[in-house]
């Protein structure tokens, strides 16, 4: 039998598809087109409006053109809020089912005669679930009552998928979870993820990248900022989402509101690190935003320089406190900040890649030369300053393959891109 697997929604959501399609290949499944797949399956978001209703219309799309025989089975965040109203609303679904189901999934798939070998995947970075669910508050978040409460992965368990992304050829992982420098806290280790870094760099010889996502402001231990700094494999790269800088915004997000204890975690972080690449995530728009928190927040970026900042619009989640709140912010007030915000973060990005210009950089090649520019060839690779899919590219003269860390000279600053070319050996 086949299955087909759309993914919808952020890292953690491809990390748990990855899982889940092993589980497939390991019952006899192998991966087919929609039309001719005997399984649907959709793994769905339901962090947000925008991707609730992007998985609601993905699943009618395949509702539509499901044929007699085969089985639409959606998974994920979606059906762990709202499983009876799929159900109801949506009855071309036969299955649904919460997170981290795959065992689930791939038991409905009949195995079939012929024993499947997969294709070593050629994805050159892959994530690493490290952790899941979240003891953090915050008020408009429902992650929390999705996935629960902070349920660390045995590092036992974290090496051993480790492995085996490291033998589909993953040159980097990407750490991620809901929280992931509470990792460990839930199994009683102190500065669980120091360790699990100091264990990943040992026992993954071939993976030359250890990237962290998601780090909570709160939780930055010294243990972390030296075994980021000490160990080569681990990216000087940091993504905290500080949602906001206003105090009062982020009291009311349950978020810690101490704007001097940021700024001192900023210096820590630069002053181990120097070339630490930082990301963060704002979030506008939240009930009582004035417009001098959101003058203040402006600032606040253009005073931290962050190499790479996301933004939101705040948009009520059913059952989360904000959603409750007075002084709901009017959409095009949203709309308004979030273009002033994203016009900020990109001057940042733009001066904090100009201060790369002329200077030599490792990239992680992604694709080969299948890019050309002015005739010449060229290939696509990140540097460690940027994350797979939410950051930026380098784009190179040059011949390379996918998978190789080559060094390259930066010969042009884009706002959110670099340009170069190959570097001359020594
Ligand atoms: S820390 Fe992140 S996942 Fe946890 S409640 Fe806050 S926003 Fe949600």
């Amino acid at each position: 039998m086949s299955y087909y697997l759309l993914t919808l929604g952020c890292p953690k959501n491809v990390a748990d598809s990855t899982r889940l399609e092993r589980s497939l290949h390991e019952a006899g499944q192998s991966p087919a087109p929609a039309r001719q797949a005997g399984i649907l399956i959709v793994n769905t978001c339901a962090f947000i409006d925008q991707a609730k209703e992007e998985s609601i219309n993905a699943i009618l799309k395949l509702a539509l053109k499901k044929k007699s025989g085969q089985k639409l089975v959606v998974i994920g965040c979606l059906p762990q809020l709202y499983r009876k109203d799929l159900l109801s609303e949506v009855p071309e679904i036969d299955h649904v089912f919460g997170v981290e189901s795959w065992e689930k999934v791939a038991a409905l798939a009949e195995r079939g005669e012929a024993v499947y070998a997969p294709e070593p995947s050629s994805r050159v970075s892959a994530y690493l679930k490290i952790a899941d669910g979240c003891n953090a508050r915050c008020s408009f978040c429902i992650i929390p009552k999705i996935k629960g409460r902070l349920h660390s992965l045995p590092p036992e368990a974290v090496v051993e998928e480790g492995k085996r992304l490291q033998a589909e050829g993953a040159r980097e992982l990407v750490l991620v979870a809901q929280d992931s420098t509470a990792y460990g806290s839930d199994l009683h280790v102190e500065d669980g993820l120091a360790l699990l870094l100091e264990r990943l760099a040992t026992d993954l010889s071939d993976v030359a990248w250890l990237r962290i996502m998601y780090a909570y402001p709160g939780h930055l231990s010294k243990r972390l900022l030296r075994t980021m700094a000490e160990l080569p494999q681990v990216c000087k790269y940091l993504d905290i989402p500080l949602q906001h800088s206003s105090p009062a915004v982020l009291q009311r997000m349950r978020r810690p509101h101490d704007l001097s204890q940021t700024r001192r975690m900023l210096e820590r972080l630069r002053e181990a690190m120097p070339d630490i690449a930082l990301r963060t995530t704002f979030l506008v728009g939240f009930p009582g935003e004035t417009e001098q928190d959101f003058q203040d927040l402006l600032a606040f970026a253009r005073e931290t320089k962050f190499d790479h900042i996301g933004a939101f619009m705040f948009s009520p989640q059913d059952a989360t406190p904000a959603a409750r709140m007075p002084d709901q912010v009017p959409e095009r007030v949203k709309r308004r900040r979030y273009r002033e915000l994203m016009r900020v973060a990109r001057e940042t990005s733009l001066e904090r890649n100009r201060a790369w210009l002329g200077r030599e950089m490792a990239v992680l090649v992604e694709s080969e030369a299948d890019v050309e520019r002015n005739g010449k060839a060229m290939f696509v690779g990140r540097t460690y300053r940027d994350a797979p899919e939410v950051d930026g590219m380098a784009f190179c003269k040059g011949e390379a393959f996918a998978g190789e860390i080559t060094r390259v000279r930066i010969v042009e600053a884009l706002p959110y891109d670099l340009l170069a070319e190959a570097a001359a050996a020594d």
